[in-house]
């Protein structure tokens, strides 16, 4: 608007220069040679004068309208060039402040240990006998109910917290159950033991993204696109392109990942969740999961640092329009055992390579080494070295303290058999 405005004002300008030219200038020498003949010699020089001055101005008025022109063109560049600096900087800026995932607002999967007890209680284990009832398949080595089939069902008709949840994969130390969260989708919880890996090993393997990489063969992308740098957060966003079967899209994430360790109470949790983040907008190629959240509760069989885990896996993700049923079938039963198997393996291959020194996986674990206090995250201000070792005794105390606890079970129970 304004960019016309000026245009037609020094068009208006430039109209009046050419009139005053054409019917001053022009005319005003004819005029003048007249005059002059007649000895009119001042008022012809006063004539000339103004008719310059007429002129000058003219041009004065040009340039300035030009000046004018160009001084707001400039100006409105330079304003949508502030605002367009200004906008995308918005656009690509993340508010860590709004978008953390508080341990408040996850605080009771902490407790999935316990809840996975009684979901034990009450899906897999007969009230009669007590034994293990069947999955999908048997798994050696566990005793199996062999109860009157009417029986069991009969037993476990009630339906609870823990009851919604059906037990739908049995393997070697893995057990899934699922739940349908809507129509034809459901959420998982697997509960899985590893004996011979750490719990410390286990969480790097699990958020070293570089590492990954190279051992999940799914993970067709996988970046850290943004770090929470408050103290104490292990907050990042995490884009990741999953491998998806020929002739589906392969199916992108953005998520938000942190994770928290309560040293006290020896449990270690990841929490991811979607996100929407400036940096990555979905992708033309690839089909962008906006639902999905995941819950792994670790817990080490005694202390951190010595093999023997267990994990429950809390998820659930909607992988985007009516995907056939063969492939939720085939994400639950054949895609995340055969993850959680490599996820093993490279755990294993960590330990390994830690044991012979490799300084890349002793630098970063230098670098995101548990500091000791990060649950809740905000005792971490006043963390010290005393802080550290005072917990590790407690730590080793509490641990002691299970232990005689278990011994006195174990004890009642014998004495119970007798
Ligand atoms: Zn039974």
């Amino acid at each position: 608007m304004a960019l016309k405005l000026a245009m037609n004002g020094s068009l208006a300008l430039r109209k009046l220069n050419r009139y005053l030219r054409k019917n001053v200038k022009d005319q005003s020498s004819s005029i003048l040679r007249l005059w002059a003949t007649q000895c009119e010699f001042v008022f012809a020089q006063q004539l000339r004068r103004s008719q310059q001055i007429l002129t000058h101005y003219a041009k004065i008025w040009e340039e300035r309208a030009l000046r004018e022109l160009l001084r707001r063109v400039r100006g409105q560049v330079q304003r949508h060039a502030k605002g367009f600096l200004l906008s995308s900087a918005t656009l690509l800026s993340f508010d860590w402040e709004r978008e953390r995932i508080e341990l408040e607002s996850v605080q009771e999967h902490m407790d999935d240990f316990q809840f996975l007890e009684r979901l034990q209680q009450e899906t897999i284990y007969c009230r009669k006998c007590e034994k293990r009832k069947q999955i999908d398949s048997r798994v050696e080595g566990v005793s199996y109910c062999c109860c009157p089939k009417n029986v069991t069902e009969m037993l476990s008709a009630e339906r609870n917290a823990y009851t919604v949840w059906e037990p739908y994969i049995e393997q070697p130390r893995m057990i899934t159950w699922r739940q349908e969260v809507k129509p034809g989708l459901y959420a998982y919880k697997v509960y899985v033991e590893y004996p011979d890996v750490t719990a410390e090993d286990f969480l790097h393997v699990q958020i070293d993204v570089e590492y990954r990489k190279k051992w999940d063969n799914t993970a067709v992308n996988l970046e850290i696109i943004d770090e929470d740098t408050s103290k104490g957060s292990h907050s990042h966003v995490i884009y990741w392109e999953a491998l998806w079967p020929k002739l589906f899209a392969n199916r992108d994430y953005v998520y938000n990942r942190r994770y928290f360790v309560d040293r006290q109470r020896r449990v270690i949790m990841i929490v991811n969740k979607s996100i929407e983040h400036p940096k990555c907008p979905a992708k033309p190629h690839t089909q962008r999961v906006h639902e999905y959240w995941s819950y792994m509760v670790i817990k080490p069989t005694t202390t951190f640092n010595k093999p023997g885990v267990s994990f429950v896996l809390t998820y659930f993700d909607n992988p985007g329009l009516s995907i056939p049923k063969y492939i939720t079938t085939w994400v639950a039963k054949k895609q995340m055992p055969d993850f959680l198997n490599q996820l093993h393996q490279a755990t294993l291959n960590y330990a390994k390579a830690k044991k012979q020194n490799e300084t890349r996986i002793i630098e970063f674990w230098d670098k995101h080494k548990d500091p000791g206090f990060e649950y809740p995250p905000d005792t971490l201000l006043g963390y010290s070295v005393e802080d550290f070792s005072e917990a590790q005794k407690e730590e080793e105390s509490s641990l002691q303290k299970v232990v005689e606890k278990k011994l006195k079970f174990w004890r009642y129970i014998l004495f119970k058999i007798k």
